[in-house]
């Protein structure tokens, strides 16, 4: 049984990264482990605020995301007929990232997880966390990797990363407080052809709902085929694509508050 680990990090997404790396930043050893193969396909959290970059500044990694988001200086809202409700400009935030910057959350986590590596600690891909108890001295914990076996190891603490979902936070019985809106979301990643201007988000309201647009990174789509239903919502909710949509990545979601 490995007893050298100080700290166990169970999941790989953004929280479960960062806070290894700062376990490590601050010479705390630790393991991190993930069930998955891989980040995340979704773009997710795509939007990244002024005060993140602040932080991620103060670890060098702000430059890393600037350079592979794309920057939106303002949001515009619209009716579905096109007239413009509301421009906000973030021109004026005092802080050094006026902006909202767009990245999917896939290279938000693949850029932690080298900045991770860099500092020593590579992710533990498909290994899943399956039980764990607690004793006097700190948390026995079983891991089951993907391809046999089982690892059980004692560590001082176990920081639970694992998603909304979290298993950990089920196994203890703590609640999650808070509901559901009343609405579905749909999330899309698509390509579209249009005139309104890359360094903005764009949010339309129509009858029938409202639709929001992230212009992420030139690059963060492959080429991809042409889905019906996206096209279908981008010509309801008016806001005017001048040629096709293109896109991958549906996902719906409910959203707590
Ligand atoms: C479809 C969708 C759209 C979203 N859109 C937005 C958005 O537009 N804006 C926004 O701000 N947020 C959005 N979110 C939310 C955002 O993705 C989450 O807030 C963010 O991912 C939370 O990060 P996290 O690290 O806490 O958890 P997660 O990213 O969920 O990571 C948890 C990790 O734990 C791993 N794990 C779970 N159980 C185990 C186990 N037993 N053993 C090992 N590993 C385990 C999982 O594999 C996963 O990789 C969206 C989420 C979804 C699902």
């Amino acid at each position: 049984m490995a007893t050298d680990t100080q700290v166990l990090v169970v999941g790989a997404g953004p929280v479960g990264l960062f806070m290894a790396a700062e376990l490590n930043r601050h010479g705390v050893s630790c393991r991190i482990v993930d069930k998955n193969d891989g980040p995340t396909h979704d773009s997710r959290a795509a939007s990244i605020q002024a005060r993140t970059l602040e932080i991620l500044e103060s670890v060098s990694l702000a430059d890393e995301f600037v350079q592979a988001g794309n920057i939106c200086h303002a949001a515009a809202t619209y009716t579905s007929d096109h007239k413009l409700i509301k421009y906000l400009t973030f021109d004026e935030l005092d802080s050094a990232f006026p902006f909202v910057l767009q990245l999917p959350q896939s290279q938000t986590e693949r850029i932690v997880a080298r900045y991770l590596a860099r500092l020593g600690t590579e992710v533990e891909r498909r290994v899943e966390l399956v039980a764990f108890e607690q004793d006097e001295d700190g948390v026995r914990a079983t891991l089951r990797p993907a391809d046999g076996g089982q690892e059980t190891i004692h560590v001082s603490y176990l920081i639970a990363c694992d998603g909304a979902h979290s298993p950990v936070r089920h196994a203890l019985g703590v609640s999650f407080s808070g509901d559901d809106y009343p609405t579905d979301f749909m999330m899309a990643d698509v390509q579209v052809d249009w005139k309104l201007p890359r360094d903005q988000l764009a949010f339309f309201f129509a009858a029938e709902g409202m639709f929001a647009f992230f212009p992420l990174p030139r690059d963060a789509l492959p080429s991809l085929p042409i889905l019906a239903q996206p096209k279908d919502i981008i010509r309801r909710s008016g806001s005017q694509p001048s040629r096709t949509s293109r896109g991958y990545s549906i996902s719906g979601r409910r959203v707590a508050c």
